[in-house]
């Protein structure tokens, strides 16, 4: 009941001033977000690569709506690519890049813009050796960011995207793409989406993605399997023995903060573990759907509320 009330107030304003005032939010934000800048987010990505841990990081913010914010936050991912490149941080660290931040949905011509804020970016990943991947947004995003993709994937074919399972077209969008060297995230979807879209019942949203992971590993393409699903993940593995996939055909993906024991007893059994970085001022957004996605966290949130 509650995850609905959460995703609707991740859009609202009102509900951002109060929540990023509170001063007792930033320990609960702490937990899933690696710093309000590069620096300190880095030394996390340091310490996850050390430990035989990939990283894709995401710069945050999201629904820009102005082009001098759009190109600010190209600036901040080639800043980023920079940086890795300093680090020598290559395939191991890739970035995540949400395109309503690249100015996606900017009224006069928001697909361009994003494209050539995106492209911009796609071009310094590939010299310092490294991917870009799409992430996916709500449904009116989708048709839009599988044409970028699949401009970027002429010069970059490296560069991935994401499909959400609760999504009726998915089925569809993942044969499409299950073809050699493209990578796609397969996640569950995290946006409140209607009805005529959209599968809402839970159960559903999990056949889905085992229907779509099946595509994925079936096809020639890289399938990343995100999500912190156990059950999802023994599919995964299934799968993948099924089709004779090697460690590295492969990988899976999940948030900073969740399940970090499972992620570390996945990369020790040998598999390749990504972990999703996000860090940023703008966490607004992105805070409010990891709540909604699991009450316990939202308990966590308003524990911190009371007096010690
Ligand atoms: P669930 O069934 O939701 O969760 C399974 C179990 O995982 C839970 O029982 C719990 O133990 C744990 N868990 C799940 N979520 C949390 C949480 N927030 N806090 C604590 N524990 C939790 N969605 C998009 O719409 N677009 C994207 O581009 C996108 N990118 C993603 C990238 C990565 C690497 C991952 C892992 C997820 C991404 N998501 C994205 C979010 C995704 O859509 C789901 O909302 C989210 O992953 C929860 O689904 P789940 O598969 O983990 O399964």
């Amino acid at each position: 009941m509650l995850g609905p009330v959460l995703l609707a107030a991740s859009r609202s304003d009102r509900m951002r001033r109060v929540v990023a005032a509170a001063p007792v939010t930033r320990p609960v934000v702490k937990r899933f977000i690696a710093g309000d800048e590069l620096d300190p987010a880095m030394d996390t990505v340091r310490g996850l690569t050390a430990g035989g841990l990939e990283v894709t990081l995401d710069h945050l913010g999201e629904d820009v709506t102005d082009r001098a914010t759009a190109q600010a936050t190209r600036d901040a991912y080639l800043r980023l690519l920079e940086t890795l490149r300093k680090d020598d941080l290559g395939p191991r660290a890739e970035v995540s890049v949400k395109l309503s931040a690249f100015g996606q949905s900017l009224p006069d011509g928001g697909h361009d813009i994003a494209l050539a804020n995106v492209r911009e970016v796609a071009e310094l990943a590939t010299e310092i050796g490294t991917t870009v991947t799409l992430d996916m947004e709500d449904h009116t995003t989708v048709d839009s960011t599988l044409a970028i993709l699949h401009e970027l994937r002429r010069a970059h074919p490296q560069t991935g995207a994401v499909l959400q399972s609760y999504l009726f077209r998915t089925e569809d969008d993942a044969r499409a793409l299950a073809v050699a060297g493209s990578r796609v995230r397969l996640v569950k979807g995290a946006y409140k989406e209607p009805a005529d879209v959209a599968l809402q019942d839970k159960k559903d949203v999990d056949r889905a993605y085992v229907r779509a992971l099946r595509i994925l590993f079936e096809g020639e393409g890289y399938p990343m399997v995100g999500s912190h699903d156990p059950r999802m993940i023994a599919i995964a593995q299934d799968l993948a023995a099924r089709n004779h996939r090697v460690a590295g055909s492969y990988e899976f993906q999940m948030l900073y903060g969740i399940r970090t024991a499972e992620q570390r007893r996945l990369a020790d059994e040998g598999e390749r573990m990504r972990i999703y970085v996000p860090y940023g001022a703008d966490w607004y957004g992105y805070f409010m759907r990891r709540l909604a996605e699991r009450p316990a966290n939202l308990a966590f949130f308003l524990r911190s509320f009371l007096p010690a």
